[in-house]
């Protein structure tokens, strides 16, 4: 009997979410809305901020001349006065590039009908809006950036039986997600977003911007690990915390190395954190990687190598508290076998889920 009522309300509530769901004709929503468009070389434009209104999305960032647009079902990155579009990892050719006039950042209408003609848009009630300012008045927003190591080109560490890492870290972090969404739903002050969502590559630059520019929290950084020294017997997790902060106005050239040598001085333009207290970050920060050991090591049978401190490019740069969970050895075989498994993925993501719920419950953000 149990079943059968569990199974109709599983039923409704997806029925009720499909109809939520609409596809998106741009031409159309620009006509019905009266959005104000542009014309350059005879190509209709609108600006990326009716585009946004239109798509009900405020995800999104601007680093140099890359825009990044994220979205429940993929993420789009693209580059002023160029033709092309990363959708979801894929490159796609578009005819007109997106334009910047004025600060304004303006795109082609036919290119991005096309590109987001599969495009489901989440429909916004006006009483859920309604809610959602009030609570933003009274409550304050309070950001987590979960960050999937590696993506694209960069593979990070590869197992024996060939797993990538970018793909063990990206799989947990979207479980991580989901695990958090589900249990912070009643609390829409609390955003979640990823560095990435789908295999694509992203500097440790943009994703310290990234991290910037949502205002992030808590920056979350989900690796998997490899030992040089000891590749089929190397155990155990471990997570980072800053060693230092450093707000700089330009990041220095990262290369992409994750850990940066002792040698490497900061420079001239660097200025300590001003808005922030240094120490209480830091501080912050290990308690929040202290709590993922802990959990960790309640579910996971391997070794507890402990919170340390580690002199990581995202870990340093980033203004906020940040933490870098290296979740196991993939270059250990049976480490290995056991990442490649949903169920163990599952089990980590939720263990590092708990972690963080636990730390906004000691510091009263939730109850
Ligand atoms: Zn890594």
């Amino acid at each position: 009997m149990g079943y059968i009522k569990k199974a109709e309300i599983l039923f409704f509530f997806i029925f009720l979410l499909s109809l939520n769901l609409y596809s998106l004709d741009l031409e159309k929503e620009i006509k019905t809305r009266k959005i104000p468009t542009y014309l350059i070389k005879n190509v209709q434009y609108i600006s990326l901020k009716s585009f946004l209104k239109i798509i009900n999305s405020d995800n999104w960032a601007k680093i140099e001349d890359r825009v990044f647009l994220f979205s429940d079902q993929t993420q789009i990155k693209f580059r002023i006065d160029d033709t092309n579009v990363i959708v979801g990892g894929k490159n796609i050719e578009i005819k007109n590039p997106p334009k910047e006039v004025e600060g304004e950042i303006l795109i082609p209408v036919e290119d991005f009908s096309k590109i987001f003609s599969d495009f489901k848009i989440p429909e916004k009630k006006e009483e859920i809006r309604n809610i959602k300012v009030e609570e933003k008045k009274v409550s304050k927003k309070f950001v987590i950036v979960i960050d999937p190591g590696h993506g694209g080109h960069d593979a990070g560490a590869i197992g024996n039986f060939g797993l990538k890492e970018k793909d063990v870290n990206l799989d947990v972090s979207l479980r991580v997600e989901k695990y958090l969404k589900k249990q912070l739903e009643n609390y829409p002050n609390i955003e979640i977003y990823l560095t990435r969502k789908e295999d694509v590559f992203i500097s440790l630059e943009e994703r310290v911007n990234i991290a910037k520019i949502f205002n992030a929290d808590i920056f979350f950084s989900i690796h998997t690990n490899s030992s040089r020294l000891n590749r089929y017997e190397a155990t155990g997790f471990e997570t980072y915390y800053p060693y230092s902060k450093v707000e700089v106005n330009i990041l220095p050239k990262s290369n992409n190395e994750e850990q940066i040598s002792e040698k490497n001085n900061d420079p001239v333009l660097t200025e300590i954190l001003n808005n922030l207290n240094e120490t209480d970050v830091i501080e912050e920060s290990r308690i929040l990687a202290e709590l993922v050991q802990e959990k960790l090591a309640e579910r996971l049978i391997i070794p507890d190598r402990g919170a340390k401190r580690g002199n990581f490019y995202v870990l340093k740069y980033t203004p906020m508290i940040s933490v870098l969970t290296e979740i196991g050895f993939i270059c250990n075989p049976n480490i290995e076998f056991n990442l490649k498994d949903i169920e163990v993925r599952q089990a980590i993501a939720e263990t590092l889920g708990k972690a963080i719920i636990e730390y906004l419950k000691k510091r009263e953000i939730i109850k």
